[in-house]
């Protein structure tokens, strides 16, 4: 497991350390999940010594003839997943992916509606401490009063500021999108759609949500959340003009060499989300959130749209009395791991929020069911609402839970 640790003892303890946090704790973040042994292997092999700028069979370095075969691959397989016609394999990241198609589609100053942060969209989609926001004239929307997307609004801002694109997708979204009435909407005024499926790109694999790609000019995805591959970024589309932009955008546009180990190990996910076995993961993720999503709510809780059609829930810790701030500090005691974050009209700032996002990726790769859904809810309400008093319990029985269910055999 850790070879590193062989030949440098200092970086393999502290690889050893976070391995141990790993399999210690209770992983609810709902952008991580736990990576294959045969994604890690790849993430590691020799294909990170070998610089490849360009595209296979265009590439300005030689010796290129092997990697040209796994970026081929890899290219070939997301195609498959997500039945699109053209893909680059090669963003290092969301962000990066993201970064490129604003490139490839608009000009600093163009009209962009994004959704805006506080309302569950990324930073990538026109926050104004991102390249985005700096670059863009961003216009947000956001969700209504049941915390679902506001289409109207959309539509309505859609046709007053006449964007050159819109941004579909986010990163602390309960509900299904419509990705369908995106398109039309982005259409009806001469907007590309751009969806971003960073989040569910795993559970549009496997046929659990509807799929972007016949509906957007462009798609794209981080590889490491649901999908469960090495950190990375994919962008997809099916129009070749737009697909060459990208292309451009990507390189020599945004970045230099692609990592091949990572796109080598890319294409291993890519070819395990292939496979009827991961079909059954993604509704085990879904029926774990919707399980988890309703414990919360006997537990007490309030979630924002009241409930889950996907991987992740937003708990409103309001009326609770507890902030999200708080709240992370305190499962991280007692071994649990998740995120706060911003609620809409949040009354509290970013630093500290008034939510706490909880998702079930990692803990179902894990082997974790329903009854462990039961439990966590209880331990959450526990921590948010009576803390000094059942900490040493509830870091004994998540101790307990989890020493059942090992990862990578320990
Ligand atoms: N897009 C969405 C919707 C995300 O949630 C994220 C990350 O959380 C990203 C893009 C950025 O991905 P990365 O962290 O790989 O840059």
């Amino acid at each position: 497991m850790n070879l590193v640790g062989k030949f440098d003892p200092e970086v393999g303890a502290m690889i050893r350390k976070e391995y141990d946090r790993q399999v210690r704790n209770i992983e609810l973040i709902a952008s991580e999940n736990i990576v294959s042994e045969a994604v890690l292997a790849a993430m590691g092999s020799v294909l990170t010594n070998k610089y490849a700028e360009g595209y296979p069979g265009k590439r300005y370095y030689g010796g290129c003839e092997c990697v040209d075969e796994v970026e081929n691959l890899a290219i070939a397989r997301v195609c498959k997943l997500f039945g699109a016609q053209f893909a680059n394999v090669q963003p290092h990241s969301g962000a990066q992916a993201n970064m490129a198609v604003y490139q490839a589609l608009c000009k600093p100053g163009d009209v962009v509606l994004g959704m805006s942060l506080d309302n569950g969209g990324h930073l990538t989609h026109g926050s104004p401490v991102n390249q985005s926001g700096i670059l863009y004239n961003i216009i947000p929307y956001g969700v209504d009063d049941d915390g679902r997307i506001d289409y109207e609004g959309v539509r309505k801002l859609a046709e007053e500021h006449k964007p050159r694109m819109i941004i579909a997708g986010a990163s602390a979204y309960p509900r299904a999108i419509d990705f369908e009435k995106f398109a039309e909407i982005a259409h009806s005024v001469g907007a590309y759609l751009f969806v971003d499926m960073a989040h569910i790109a795993g559970l549009v694999a496997a046929g659990l949500h509807q799929n972007p790609v016949p509906y957007a000019d462009v798609v794209t995805t981080t590889t490491h959340k649901t999908l469960r591959g090495p950190r990375g970024g994919v962008i997809l589309t099916n129009n070749e003009e737009i697909a060459k932009k990208i292309n451009k955008a990507i390189f020599p546009g945004t970045q230099g060499g692609p990592l091949m180990h990572i796109i080598a190990a890319k294409a291993v996910c890519f070819g395990e989300a292939l496979k009827p076995e991961f079909k059954a993961y993604q509704t085990r993720v879904v029926n774990n959130a919707r399980a988890l999503a309703e414990a919360l709510q006997k537990q007490g809780f309030d979630l924002v749209s009241g409930g889950t059609d996907n991987h992740l829930a937003l708990i409103d810790l309001r009326k609770a009395g507890v902030t999200g701030k708080e709240l992370q500090r305190r499962l991280d005691e007692v071994y649990i791991t998740a995120n706060k974050n911003a609620i809409p009209n949040d009354p509290e700032g970013p630093f500290v929020t008034s939510g706490m996002r909880v998702g079930t990726p990692a803990v179902t790769t894990r082997g974790f069911g329903e009854p462990e859904m039961v439990r966590i809810a209880q331990f959450i309400w526990q921590a948010a609402t009576d803390f000094d008093a059942k900490a040493d319990e509830i870091r004994r029985s998540v101790c307990e839970m989890v020493a059942q269910f090992p990862i990578y055999g320990a």
